[in-house]
């Protein structure tokens, strides 16, 4: 089966972008397989998102990096673990506590239902990955969660690969954060990034697809691979042949070395965790 055949059959389909679409958001170089197939993705007019664990930028600013190497996205197209964690709180005025970067404060500000606070009034901690943290602010949120505040954890990876004031090299992310707070408040948060059901459902229904009608298209056995097990069609692109050490069951999961239209899928059989 091509890529294109497979993809005739969806009607909504979720496009990861680091390893995917572009080396990083960092030093972004696009993979001119993946430019091809967002020019045909376009041309036949599929529903697309682009579904991404980076909420540390805002949409608008994912958006300018993928438009500087060729890829027309426009930020309603991007789907963060900050959008779906704003979605979560949709359609109630909420106060919240919020640790992130400009990024996470980008989106946050856009939509009138969430409140920022800084004070004990807060109902929901919302934990982005802050690499300008402080002990007060981590205490702080410490002190809302045992007051009953409720845990939003912005993604959930526990470190992740950045470039910040000339330093470059792995960063401890929220996960890693949430951790903490969790085990000292004994209380557990919601994460809403991938491989999260929250988040590809908050993404589906936001494109307007049931799981069966959608594929996820990504690099990453330990996030984008487990979409099936909710039912969503799996296309995992490992450019270098690479093959995946389990392969969930609940959908179809195929492996591309390229992600062209007329890129030959691989499917490959269930390999469960031992
Ligand atoms: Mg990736």
């Amino acid at each position: 089966m091509r890529l294109a055949d497979l993809l005739e059959e969806k009607r909504v389909v979720l496009l990861d972008i680091e390893g995917t679409l572009v080396t990083g958001l960092e030093t972004p170089k696009a993979y001119p397989d993946a430019l091809e197939l967002v020019r045909y993705l376009r041309r036949v007019r599929k529903r697309f998102a682009l579904a991404t664990n980076t909420a540390r930028l805002s949409r608008d600013d994912i958006a300018r990096v993928l438009r500087r190497v060729g890829i027309e996205v426009s930020p309603r197209e991007i789907i963060t673990p900050m959008t779906v964690a704003i979605e979560l709180l949709r359609g109630k005025r909420t106060r919240v506590f919020l640790i992130g970067e400009a990024g996470h404060i980008a989106e946050a500000v856009k939509h009138e239902w969430i409140e920022l606070v800084y004070d004990e009034t807060a109902e929901v901690v919302m934990l982005g990955a802050s690499r300008d943290l402080t002990y007060q602010q981590l205490n702080f949120a410490f002190r809302l969660l045992l007051r009953g505040a409720r845990l939003i954890v912005v993604g959930g990876d526990l470190y992740a690969h950045g470039a910040k004031y000339g330093d470059s090299g792995p960063f401890l992310m929220e996960g890693a954060i949430a951790r903490a707070l969790e085990e000292a408040a004994g209380v557990r948060g919601i994460r809403t990034g991938k491989p999260e059901e929250t988040f590809f459902r908050t993404a589906l229904s936001m494109l307007g697809g049931e799981p069966s009608e959608a594929v996820m298209i990504g690099d990453s056995e330990r996030t984008d691979l487990q979409a099936a097990r909710l039912g969503v069609d799996v296309v995992l692109v490992r450019r270098d042949g690479r093959e995946p050490k389990h392969v969930p069951t609940g959908a179809r999961v195929f492996m591309t070395t390229s992600l062209s239209p007329d890129a030959q899928l691989t499917l490959l059989a269930p390999r469960e965790y031992s």
